[in-house]
């Protein structure tokens, strides 16, 4: 094996922990993402439209069933109080 091999080698080992390492960060910054504080009772969260507007309008809403400020499983169909439509 030559040197050049083993730079080459070396290099794919670094951008495979590299990509390994990103991977990790983003399931982290998901999870934190899934992780809604507000309780559904708090919310007024309810499993069905209110006034036409649903979770999968929503900015907070995270597909396919989360919220970023509530907690628990959240239905895309779903509402509540802290309802913020996507912008178009
Ligand atoms: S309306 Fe928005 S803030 Fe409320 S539960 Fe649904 S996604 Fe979350």
């Amino acid at each position: 094996m030559d040197d050049a091999t083993r730079i080459s080698r070396r290099d794919l080992i670094g951008k495979l922990v590299a990509a390994a390492t990103a991977v990790a960060a983003f399931a982290g910054l998901r999870a934190r993402a899934k992780a809604g504080t507000i309780d559904q009772q708090t919310a007024h969260y309810v499993s069905h439209p209110t006034f036409g507007n649903t979770c999968s309008g929503c900015v907070h809403f995270i597909s396919p069933d989360s919220c970023q400020i509530v907690a628990g499983t959240i239905s895309p169909h779903g509402s509540c109080k802290y309802y913020s439509p996507k912008m178009p």
